[in-house]
């Protein structure tokens, strides 16, 4: 998969002004938040990371290069069964590793209290009481549940992450930080696409 298709940008809006044709295509050229962030990850995240300016990445003891291949699950079903179960949008990201636009998932916005859970295999992953806004535009957690999600070493777009992905059908969520707020410290930055909100009975 490209970067392009993960993020493709934005079409530029044609110059309003005849008497200003320069002006008002730099205008429309210049980067949304979204875009900013994420030309930051792709080609300055290693950079950044030398000189410090960003936090420095979770690498649990137990992640394993390439552990995922290697790696069964108690929910396992070939590719064509996955495509069949999930939305486009569901395999994209659980089965392919990709990531959702900032902003884009309802459940970032969810603030009632209940579980949030594996949209591959139902698992409970995260509980609402850890939610917290992290303000990247992706639902942010500073835990997950017991034994709920595992972690490999994820060394695309030229940056070295921690992958966090269900224990139990494999499918991918997104990624773990170590700039969370206490007690843990962690951030779980996931795609919502990845994960279905179950509201607690009242
Ligand atoms: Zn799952």
């Amino acid at each position: 998969m490209r970067l392009s298709d993960l993020y493709p940008p934005k079409p530029r809006k044609p110059a309003t002004s005849a008497t200003q044709p320069a002006r008002a295509v730099a205008a429309s050229a210049a980067p949304t938040p979204a875009r900013r962030l994420f030309l930051l990850s792709a080609t300055a995240a290693a950079a950044a990371v030398a000189a410090g300016l960003v936090p420095r990445l979770v690498r649990p003891a137990v992640a394993a290069e390439g552990a995922n291949a290697t790696e069964h699950f108690e929910v396992a079903f070939s590719d064509a069964e996955w495509r069949k179960r999930l939305s486009a949008g569901q395999y994209e990201i659980l089965r392919q590793e990709g990531t959702e636009r900032p902003y884009s998932s309802p459940l970032n916005d969810e603030h009632r209290a209940g579980t949030f859970a594996c949209a591959g295999c139902a698992q409970p992953l995260f509980s609402s009481r850890t939610k917290f806004d992290s303000h990247t535009g992706w639902p942010s957690f500073w835990t997950p549940l017991d034994k709920a999600v595992g972690t490999h070493t994820d060394r695309s777009f030229g940056m070295v992450r921690t992958e966090v992905h269900c224990s139990r059908c494999g499918g991918h969520l997104g990624h773990v930080f170590d700039d969370g707020p206490k007690p843990t410290g962690l951030r779980y930055c996931m795609n919502g696409l990845a994960m279905t909100f179950h509201p607690q009975a009242a």
